[in-house]
């Protein structure tokens, strides 16, 4: 293995997958073939470019429409998106929060902005989010529920107040198994979305079966505003929070600068949201070409040993936003090595991230075991993924 065998044939079956790549294949491009530079040409026709405008209002609209999410606030980034959730969902100073220990370092940080602490959770094989199963089994071991209705850990004797479950790459979590959960211990469920615009579990959007969730429209998601985020809610109460929050607590009024708390400026500016709704309108079209490419990476890679390619599961409809290797044994040379061969052979790949509990910020906070985090993280490589890579595939088969 250590021989570089399998580091050699992921670059060939890429060079098979991916005949007519440029110079370098990046991960993760964004594709602006819509109506982006009209309507940011509207928007510097019209002066309206900062934190109001119609677009705003649009993009809000848009996005509720296509999850199906009563309420849609627009705010100027992902993790903002997550830090207002949790906030609304209760989350105080010195609460735990259950995050999965392999997630993206903003679900942790949004959580540390509100003064709690997160507490990290094991990762489940299959869908490589929390693993509900493991997660209950835990609490039933640290956590108690008090007289006055919440759970608490009886190490920390912190208060448990919420979990955040992340759709990875765009694999549903088990939601089903998770909700349970959150039953048992009065726990409130925060969606980090960011990475799962456009999958679905059991038919729903992801998103929409938190109280809250956060979308991210950063440049390397599936689509982009630039950079910008989403808060879902089906809640009108804590929608309008949301909003208040959001644009610096300003009680409406022609003139007056009144603020009833201390807000936020997270405000969405109007170009940002001009650039989403031309997105958004593409949006099938982008997840049926990611669709194809990961079709055709699976027919590629069904050859080779050693690896194999990440499928959506039968309840989770996946975007396929990151498409994934996944080595049969865990080894962090082996992967290092993959990830070494195929960047310097032009194709851009990644390892996951450093699992949070290993941050040195983090290295402190309360954690269950993580065997299967461990594993997966010298198990996991993202491939190139961008919506335009399948075009060109099949446009050089036309022309060949
Ligand atoms: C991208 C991302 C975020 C944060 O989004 P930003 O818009 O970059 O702030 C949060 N969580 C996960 C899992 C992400 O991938």
């Amino acid at each position: 293995m250590k021989t570089g065998i399998l580091a050699k044939q992921i670059v060939e079956s890429l060079k098979q997958a991916l005949p007519n790549r440029q110079a370098f294949t990046a991960l993760h491009e964004p594709v602006f073939q819509g109506n982006e530079w009209d309507y940011i040409k509207e928007c510097l026709d019209t002066g309206w470019v900062s934190s109001v405008g119609k677009f705003v209002d649009r993009f809000e609209r848009d996005i509720a429409a296509y999850t199906d999410s009563p309420y849609a606030i627009a705010v100027v980034n992902g993790t903002a998106a997550l830090h207002i959730s949790l906030l609304l969902a209760g989350v105080e100073k010195d609460d735990e929060v259950l995050i999965p220990s392999l997630t993206f370092v903003a679900t942790a940080n949004a959580i540390s902005y509100c003064q709690a602490v997160p507490h990290f959770v094991d990762a489940a094989r299959d869908t490589f989010g929390v693993d509900p199963i493991k997660l209950d089994e835990y609490l039933q071991d640290i956590a108690e529920i008090r007289a006055d209705g919440f759970t608490y850990n009886r190490k920390t004797q912190r208060r448990i107040t919420a979990v955040v479950p992340m759709h990875a790459f765009g694999h549903p979590v088990d939601l089903d198994t998770l909700m349970g959960v959150c039953e048992r211990y009065r726990l409130v469920l925060v969606e980090d979305a960011a990475e799962s615009l456009g999958s679905y579990y059991k038919g729903k959007h992801t998103g929409t079966y938190g109280k809250l969730a956060a979308l991210s429209f950063n440049g390397n998601k599936i689509i982009t505003t630039g950079g910008g985020g989403i808060i879902l809610t089906a809640d009108e109460g804590l929608a309008k929070q949301a909003k208040h929050l959001t644009t610096t607590a300003k009680t409406p009024h022609r003139w007056a600068f009144q603020h009833d708390q201390v807000g936020y400026n997270y405000r969405l500016p109007n170009l940002n949201a001009a650039l989403g709704c031309a997105q958004l309108e593409k949006l099938p079209h982008i997840l049926k070409k990611k669709r194809q490419l990961a079709e055709h990476y699976k027919a590629v890679f069904s050859q080779l040993e050693g690896a194999a390619f990440v499928e959506e599961k039968e309840e989770g409809a996946c975007n396929y936003w990151l498409n994934t290797l996944l080595l049969d044994q865990p080894d962090e040379l082996v992967r290092d090595q993959i990830l070494e061969f195929t960047n310097d052979a032009g194709f851009m790949t990644r390892p996951i991230w450093t699992p949070m509990h290993r941050l040195p910020m983090y290295s402190h906070c309360p954690q269950m075991d993580m065997t299967v985090t461990e594993e997966l993280e010298h198990r996991v490589i993202n491939i190139p993924s961008g919506s335009s890579l399948f075009s060109d595939i099949v446009s050089e088969e036309v022309t060949r």
